[in-house]
């Protein structure tokens, strides 16, 4: 796949993308312009993750697909979202073109080095969402305070994997939010789980499918 509108038509062909409104985000956000520099153009458009740096990685594009499928009900015009771990931006950057005009995303990243490449990223592929403020890229580390007094978020997107589901996330998502997460054994597999606040404050979960993410780490913690 040689570019952005093929690898979409790939996973559009394979079922990944189903809606609209999903397709559209993908299609406006290049990944081209969120791998690493010294990555060939050509790579960009595999479906499988690839370094970013700090070893960190950008998800493969058909898991991309999958979390903007699984909270797209989430993402609509207005919407308050997280996207912790948000690493290169994609995801940020995809999820702040649904939202529109009048909603918002937070991504927020540990490395301040990968922030800084992040806000590059967007720069080359939406300024509009920095400079109009859709999006903002912050350095932080999510289960420390950094997203203290910051909630309710109608969608949160985890993008490293806890060992049991963080409450401190749990509590940030307003009542007819979505939270889609990894949870399990940090370096092994993990099960995505998606987890429902209905309007009166219950939560809900489920499984979804077996994935493979990087550690969503506590603070301090060396990695
Ligand atoms: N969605 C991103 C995924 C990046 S990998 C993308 O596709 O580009 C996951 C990211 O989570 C890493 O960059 C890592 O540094 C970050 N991370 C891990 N634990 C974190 C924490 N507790 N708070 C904030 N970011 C964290």
């Amino acid at each position: 796949m040689r570019t952005q509108g093929q690898l979409v038509e790939r996973l559009k062909s394979s079922g990944v993308i189903k809606h609209a409104d999903v397709e559209r985000a993908m299609r406006e956000c290049d990944r081209k312009h969120y791998v690493d520099g010294g990555i060939p153009a050509a790579y960009a458009y595999q479906d499988s993750p690839l370094p970013i740096g700090y070893h960190e990685t950008i998800s493969a594009p058909h898991m991309h697909a999958t979390c903007l499928e699984l909270l797209r009900e989430h993402l609509t015009e207005g919407a308050r979202v997280l996207d912790v771990g948000s690493g290169s931006g994609y995801l940020a950057a995809a999820m702040g073109v649904m939202v529109g005009d009048t909603g918002k995303v937070v991504g927020i990243e540990k490395h301040p080095e990968l922030v800084e490449q992040s806000i590059a990223n967007l720069r080359k592929d939406h300024p509009e969402l920095l400079d109009d403020g859709m999006v903002e890229l912050r350095t932080g580390n999510v289960l420390g305070d950094a997203l203290d007094g910051e909630e309710p978020f109608d969608a949160i997107h985890v993008g490293a994997a806890a060992s049991t589901l963080p409450d401190v996330l749990v509590k940030k998502l307003a009542p007819g939010g979505r939270m889609v997460i990894p949870v399990g054994s940090q370096w092994d597999y993990q099960v995505m789980q998606c987890i429902d606040k209905d309007e009166g404050g219950q939560v809900h979960k489920h499984d979804l499918m077996y994935v493979r993410y990087v550690p969503l780490t506590e603070p301090g913690e060396a990695w």
